[in-house]
């Protein structure tokens, strides 16, 4: 899944709002991108529904309604702040918005778009991964 381009390092001393470790963004054949005490600061009104999964419970997948695009302000190693506009591209506002929910304590179940669509990763990967445009993007990691 595309939550494993996420690191989360635990070694360094610079910890966010919630008193968590700084995380870290790493796309597939980019460098590591440090977002420090990263908040979302604008939403587009328009909204998607996705199939996400999380490290936190790897075996459930479900379908989560979503912001298409975001605008996240966040500050670099060196303190200084950033914004930066993410949108469906490479999944990222998405991802952006599962990853800073963790930040606050929500999860993607949380989000869930309809109750039904929960599954275990088996069923998912039988029913839906061929349909599903996130999941496709995802196994390219
Ligand atoms: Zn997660």
């Amino acid at each position: 899944m595309a939550r494993e381009h996420w690191l989360r390092s635990r070694n360094c001393g610079t910890t966010n709002r919630s008193g968590e470790p700084r995380d870290f963004l790493q796309l597939p054949g980019a460098e590591p991108w440090p977002l420090v005490n990263p908040e979302i600061t604008w939403r587009s009104e328009e909204k998607i529904v996705v199939w996400d999964g999380c490290l936190s419970f790897l075996s459930i997948f479900m379908q989560v309604e979503r912001h298409r695009e975001i605008v996240v302000r966040y500050q670099d190693l060196r303190g200084e702040w950033k914004e930066f506009a993410a949108s469906e591209e490479r999944n990222l506002s998405e991802l952006l918005q599962h990853e800073i929910d963790h930040l606050d304590g929500i999860l993607a179940i949380d989000r869930i778009a309809d109750m039904r669509t929960m599954c275990t990763r088996e069923e998912f990967e039988r029913r839906y991964r061929a349909h599903s445009p996130y999941a496709v993007a995802a196994t390219q990691s």
